[in-house]
């Protein structure tokens, strides 16, 4: 038997809770590196919730920020205002955007920002009078949110399923999975050479004048377990998309935002995309806050068409929301916290390697900056999975509960490819004391 958390929620009752056979504790405040549940347990936030808490938890000048801006003004629908604060927090994200990117389409979440980027996408052929591209390429393995047109270019097949028929044509093409997918007698660059190439073929047999876009994580997180793109392999789907005039829409709403080391994922493959969406940690949790981001020949496009852009939300650009995510981002640039991401990301990798490398049940230990993901397995050599209704990945959370740790499950489907995964994602604020707790913990929880 498990080991369950010390104070379960008795509100079963009325919260229509995601998994509504399990209790859950009751969580009362957050500071830093901890949550506290109302027992008076801690636990030791080693995936900042869903990689979104990259501050931690209960930053005085986040918090002071979002007083001010409640004192000052809350709500100002964007059809009738603007706001200094999110006219702000735009020049902040294009002054460290990828050259070329120009403006700024604010929403309240990560899925939020996926539909406003593929309806972009949509509309923007349709502005320059080419209207019979209707079909995206996005890629197994891949999480882009639960709403409906998230969830069609999200590639894990169970997660669709019931949902059928969804409202968008999307054709899935095999992520960058090098640990079981790249082949004995081939360089990870081959391997990607193969994989653009397998792309190319999806593309030719839709006909490229039929395709819209190519959607893909720069660092697939939610799904499988942190999987990072060999050398070369988006510069050659940038290249294919530019070929066909595809448009390439990089989500980052996980692994962007500093997490890997940088502030968007895609500057270490060298691409620029057409659109990026981010979200997660430009709030760091103390706002929903997401947004997409523009090249400007695709806001230019809007311009010379219609001039309008037909979508919106009724908190698009919440004020509160920009003041958080503005006091966010201006501590990581005071701090110089990339620098600190890539340099604790470092040390967590060490320190993973020395716990893991040998265990018996982690085949794969992989990611950067301080995103990383375990991949658990049943048996090493023939790197087979642990049957998927033993729910092991969520058996590892609820014991890394117990012991006061908070990590993040994934897997267990049945689609035969998503297996059982932890992901680490800790706020940027971990001491190398903190990733030696949790490294110490996790282990005693496997
Ligand atoms: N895209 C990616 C890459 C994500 O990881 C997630 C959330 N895990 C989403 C989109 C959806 O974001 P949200 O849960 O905020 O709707």
């Amino acid at each position: 038997t498990l080991s369950s958390p010390a104070t379960v929620a008795q509100d079963a009752t009325h919260v229509f809770h995601r998994q509504l056979r399990h209790g859950l504790p009751v969580a009362v405040s957050g500071q830093g590196m901890t949550l506290t549940d109302a027992s008076g347990k801690t636990y030791l936030d080693a995936c900042g919730g869903a990689a979104v808490s990259c501050l931690g938890h209960g930053h005085p000048e986040v918090r002071a920020a979002m007083h001010a801006q409640i004192d000052r003004l809350t709500y100002a629908h964007t059809s009738f205002f603007t706001t200094g604060v999110a006219e702000e927090l735009a020049d902040l994200l294009i002054d460290t955007a990828p050259a070329g990117m120009s403006h700024v389409y604010f929403v309240s979440g990560g899925s939020e920002a996926v539909e406003a980027a593929l309806k972009m996408a949509r509309q923007y052929f349709v502005e320059i009078g080419q209207p019979q591209r209707r079909h995206f390429i996005a890629r197994r393995q891949s999480y882009h949110g639960n709403t409906l047109g998230a969830l069609a270019v999200g590639g894990n097949a169970w997660r669709r399923e019931q949902f059928q028929p969804l409202l968008i044509d999307v054709t899935h093409v095999a992520p960058c999975y090098e640990y079981r997918d790249r082949r004995a007698d081939e360089s990870a660059e081959q391997y990607g050479q193969r994989l653009v190439a397998e792309l190319s073929e999806a593309i030719e047999r839709l006909g490229p004048q039929n395709v819209m876009a190519f959607v893909a994580e720069t660092v697939g997180g939610a799904t499988a377990g942190v999987l990072t793109a060999v050398p070369g392999y988006f510069k050659g789907v940038r290249e294919l998309c530019d070929r066909h005039g595809i448009l390439l829409i990089l989500d980052e709403v996980m692994c962007g935002m500093g997490r890997t080391g940088t502030l968007h994922a895609c500057e270490q493959e060298g691409v620029v995309p057409d659109l990026m969406t981010i979200a997660k940690g430009l709030g760091g949790g103390y706002q929903p806050i997401g947004a997409v981001l523009a090249q400007g020949r695709v806001v230019g496009a809007f311009r010379q068409g219609s001039g309008l852009f037909q979508h919106g939300h009724t908190y698009l650009g919440h004020a509160v929301a920009c003041a958080a995510a503005l006091a966010v981002q201006r501590v990581i640039q005071r701090d110089g916290l990339l620098a600190q991401v890539r340099e604790r990301g470092a040390a967590l990798q060490a320190l993973l390697q020395q716990a893991f490398a040998g265990h018996p049940q982690v085949g794969d230990i992989r990611g950067r900056g301080l995103f990383w993901g375990l991949e658990l397995v049943a048996e090493r050599g023939s790197k087979r999975w642990f049957d998927p209704a033993l729910r092991l990945h969520a058996r590892v959370k609820s014991e890394a509960m117990a012991g006061g740790l908070m990590v993040y499950p994934m897997g267990g489907t049945v689609d035969g490819r998503c297996g059982d995964h932890i992901l680490l994602a800790p706020p940027f604020i971990a001491s190398e004391a903190d990733l030696g707790e949790i490294v110490e913990r996790l282990r005693a929880a496997l």
